[in-house]
């Protein structure tokens, strides 16, 4: 894995229709467990107890405080979204939400992974959140194809930075190259 979050944590690389909307975009390659972000958002399963994936590596690094929290949520729908504490992060909070599980595409997968950016995006927004990073949802184990994701990723983003005013940026956290290679593409960065 080539390690390129820090230097773009620290510094900016892109800003999406700064003129028009508060939203900026970033993309960094990396681990999300690591980025200093005011939330990240965990690719969960609907337990919310935890899974393997970026959901084991999250609870991995928060400590079992996280996962006391989540055991009194009870749970979450696909497509929806909940927050808790971040706990040993860098991040202050975590905002769980569940993909969907990829089944050809005729089982509204496009939508109710675009209820997921959505929905954390409110969630943040609820908040007052000035930053939040998201890994690419449902593209490991729940089998969701890559660019589709990507894109359903980016244009709901787009969209709600249109809309709101919060949270001020989103970071994109690609864990591979090849995944970060087609946000950038996206992206036009
Ligand atoms: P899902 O069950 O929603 O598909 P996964 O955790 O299996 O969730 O995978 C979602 C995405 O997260 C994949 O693109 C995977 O490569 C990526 N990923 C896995 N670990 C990390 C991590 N530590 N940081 C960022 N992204 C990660």
């Amino acid at each position: 894995m080539v390690v390129r979050y820090l230097p773009k944590v620290e510094a900016p690389v892109q800003f999406w229709y700064p003129a028009l909307i508060g939203m900026k975009i970033r993309i960094i390659q990396g681990d999300i467990t690591k980025v200093k972000a005011d939330a990240i958002v965990n690719a969960a399963n609907k337990t919310l107890l935890g899974g393997g994936g970026v959901d084991g590596a999250i609870h991995r690094a928060a400590g079992p405080q996280l996962l006391q929290e989540c055991k009194k949520i009870g749970g979450c729908a696909t497509g929806q979204a909940k927050i808790t504490s971040g706990y040993n992060l860098p991040a202050k909070y975590v905002i769980h939400t569940v993909g969907p599980v990829w089944k050809g595409g005729n089982h509204n997968e496009e939508k109710l992974l675009a209820s997921c950016y959505w929905q954390s995006l409110l969630l943040a927004r609820q908040h007052k959140l000035s930053s939040v990073a998201f890994p690419a949802i449902s593209t490991g184990a729940y089998g969701f194809p890559f660019e589709k994701a990507a894109s359903v990723a980016i244009n709901t983003v787009k969209k709600f930075g249109q809309q709101y005013e919060y949270p001020r940026e989103v970071i994109f956290v690609l864990f591979t190259e090849r995944d970060y290679e087609v946000y950038k593409k996206k992206l036009k960065i």
